[in-house]
């Protein structure tokens, strides 16, 4: 997918850094220690391509000095550093753009009570907002007027705001219901998640959010085109649907402090869908608790932490920044700290030649449907309050077989859905009409889905999954066959499914109801495959996605993986390696790329630490890949270490056992442009790659 609906700088501004500090009234010593003398030398130490740096935090207090009226400059403001910033960053000719926190300002609620959310009726009065109305006067009297400035005053290249998606607040002001009674026909707005028209006032909520981003966007671009705007978290894999809505120029989103790889396992495989520029921010510290425990304090990553984290991001395409927040209230920059980040720096920038503007080679898409998410809202946060377990647990579990997986919304799927040899449905019972009968038609035509979840056998008819009917349980808990019913896993699931195959269809195993494989199983197989048209579906009646993603059991895993060989059986590329590498399959220039990542921590099991450090290089890798040509080049980058062999394999000339009556003499008629490949040369064969080991990041480049 190309990135026509975004901006960026430029290919060469690859890696960023973040710096922020969330300003406050407890500041005494801002900007003290950020002049050029201490400030280019620190940046030229990290050499980053982009910076963003500290603005205005939650607080809502400027680390600059502000003159819109209704700002709030922090007291500790004694030099401003976002001049500092500016004069280095352009000595250095580096883009700057802002932290800014939106919707979050605390220093605009105290001001402005009248400019916060109001709660919903019932509220503690005690706790009032310090989340702004989107329809409030904060919009147009603050946050547009202090953009406007610090695009006026600095010459600021581009905003990331902060404090968004995540922080949006229900709004019970009369300015928010009355648009909600005009949009709904609800003469009241719901204030529990037990009121049936709960998810039409979630969604009011993220409707109302995205207007108001658009409205600073607008404001900004108008203001300066060239400036570009980006709101935290929007368009990632927690807020799927058309991203053409907002017209931010690129996404971005800050990656957990801790444990953060499988969110970007996520992220990585959803970004490269999603048509606009895009990074992900690692959080450089960590702690081994959460966020704010005084007996947990924050630390420096270990560089080999933050290089895995970046490897899965650029080997799907994306730009990666890097936060640093030291915990110095000056402005200074950790010089020991910056030459870590500098190791990380130089991972990252190696591989942008290769990494950089790559498209996917597609395999597996994993639905992510927008229809499906929005649609039962879990929790009140817009970024938090919704249920993508079933989506994530595919995504793991197809990941550890070595598939290449990507995730796609409808929006981006009904695009590019023949694309794909397999679909998954990972129990997205509420997706739209139009993709079931996309999904449908598609594989009339060819294509492989496979469906899971007890649901799906009323949104896709009994005949189309080979089944003659469908009992229903609430609830259960029953054994899959794994390994021809060598060995067993348990998977409790809320609803079970128990499958009447039909004549059509094909039963694999049988439930248990025990861990013995050959007795006190039930009549009905595990799951059912059937043909349809020139295609086939496989069905699990269970949740055993949102099962993975919850237990990650590796027998789970292994009945996933053979489902997935009988439904495709025969893999243009295929891979074999250890379960902690995960690949990711791109093209570019005419090059196939498959990157390996390597996910394994160093550290000794502790269920109390976090960290990643000194990797261990595991292996070995075997990829196999059938081509249409023969490979000019086969070429290991990244990993010095570690042997790569490779070989071409032509495949026999078929006997193709049919006549043509083309111009070359044969019998039959057709047209001209037979496709068969039976008139070709025979460059048709299979490319064999055998590694030894990765430690964290390579790629097998074949042109
Ligand atoms: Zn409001």
């Amino acid at each position: 997918m190309s990135f026509e609906n975004g901006r960026w700088h430029g290919k060469r501004y690859y890696f960023g850094l973040h710096y922020d500090l969330h300003a406050s009234d407890n500041d005494t010593e801002l900007g003290t220690r950020c002049g050029l003398d201490e400030l280019v030398p620190a940046l030229k130490l990290l050499r980053p391509d982009f910076v963003q740096t500290d603005c205005k935090g939650h607080p809502g207090m400027t680390s600059w000095p502000t003159t819109v009226p209704d700002g709030t400059t922090s007291p500790g403001v004694v030099k401003d550093a976002l001049r500092q910033w500016r004069e280095a960053t352009r000595q250095l000719k580096m883009p700057l753009h802002c932290h800014y926190s939106g919707i979050w300002d605390r220093a605009a609620s105290q001001k402005h009570p009248e400019w916060a959310v109001v709660p919903a009726p019932g509220s503690d009065p005690a706790k009032p907002s310090e989340k702004m109305c989107p329809r409030g006067p904060y919009l147009d009297k603050l946050l547009i007027l202090q953009m406007k400035e610090l695009i006026d005053r600095y010459e600021v290249d581009g905003f990331w705001v902060d404090g968004e998606l995540w922080a949006a607040e229900p709004c019970y002001c009369p300015l928010c219901l009355a648009a909600f009674r005009e949009r709904s026909g609800l003469a009241e707005a719901p204030t529990s998640m037990d009121d049936p028209h709960w998810p039409e006032w979630q969604q009011f909520t993220l409707d109302s959010f995205k207007e108001y981003v658009s409205r600073y966007v607008t404001a900004v671009h108008e203001h300066r085109p060239e400036v570009l705007v980006c709101s935290n978290w929007l368009q990632t894999f927690r807020n799927p649907g058309c991203p053409d809505d907002v017209a931010t120029d690129w996404i971005s989103g800050d990656n957990s402090w801790v444990w953060g790889l499988d969110g970007s396992r996520c992220e990585a495989r959803w970004l490269c869908n999603r048509g606009k520029p895009w990074d992900i921010m690692l959080w450089a510290f960590s702690c081994s608790h959460g966020m704010g425990q005084p007996n947990s304090p924050w630390t420096m990553k270990p560089v080999d932490m933050l290089a895995q984290e970046a490897a899965m991001l650029m080997a799907t395409g994306g730009n990666v920044q890097i936060y640093e927040s030291p915990g110095v209230r000056t402005g200074q920059l950790v010089p020991w700290r910056l030459k870590r980040m500098r190791e990380v720096g130089k991972f990252i920038s190696k591989r942008r030649r290769l990494c950089q503007g790559t498209l996917g080679l597609p395999q597996v898409a994993v639905l992510h449907s927008e229809a499906h998410y929005y649609s039962r809202p879990t929790g009140k946060n817009l970024m938090h309050g919704y249920d993508a377990n079933p989506v994530r647990g595919a995504v793991f579990a197809l990941s550890e077989c070595h598939y290449g997986v990507d995730i796609m919304d409808e929006w981006a799927l009904l695009q590019t859905l023949d694309a794909f040899p397999v679909v998954v449905v990972p129990e997205q019972l509420r997706l739209s009409d139009e993709m079931v009968e996309a999904l449908k038609r598609y594989v009339r035509g060819g294509g492989l889905l496979f469906l899971t979840g007890a649901g799906m056998a009323e949104r896709f008819g009994m005949s189309f999954l080979g089944l003659d009917g469908l009992s229903v349980e609430d609830k259960a808990t029953y054994h899959l066959p794994v390994n021809k019913g060598e060995a067993s896993v348990p998977l409790h699931s809320e609803p079970w499914g128990l499958l009447q195959v039909g004549k059509k269809g094909r039963g694999i195993g049988r439930l248990g109801t025990t861990p013995l494989c050959d007795e006190r199983l039930l009549a009905t197989p595990a799951a059912v495959t059937t043909r349809v048209g020139y295609g086939r579906v496989m069905f699990v009646a269970a949740d055993i996605f949102r099962d993975f993603e919850h237990n990650r059991y590796p027998l789970t895993r292994q009945f996933v993986q053979e489902l997935m060989r009988r439904l495709y059986p025969d893999p243009v590329v295929s891979i074999e390696a250890p379960l902690a590498v995960d690949v990711a399959l791109r093209f570019k220039n005419d090059a196939l790329q498959f990157h390996f990542i390597n996910r394994s921590s160093g550290i000794p099991n502790q269920p109390n630490n976090g960290m990643v450090d000194e990797i261990p290089a595991v292996g070995p890798l075997k990829l196999t890949v059938r081509m249409g040509w023969r490979p000019e080049s086969v070429a290991w980058h990244f990993e010095d270490d570690s042997e790569m062999l490779w070989e071409w394999t032509p495949e026999p000339k078929k006997d193709h056992g049919h006549q043509h009556s083309c111009d070359c003499g044969c019998e039959e008629e057709h047209d001209d442009d037979c496709d068969c490949g039976c008139h070709e040369e025979g460059e048709d064969g299979t490319v064999t790659v055998e590694i030894d080991s990765v430690r964290i990041h390579g790629v097998v480049v074949i042109k």
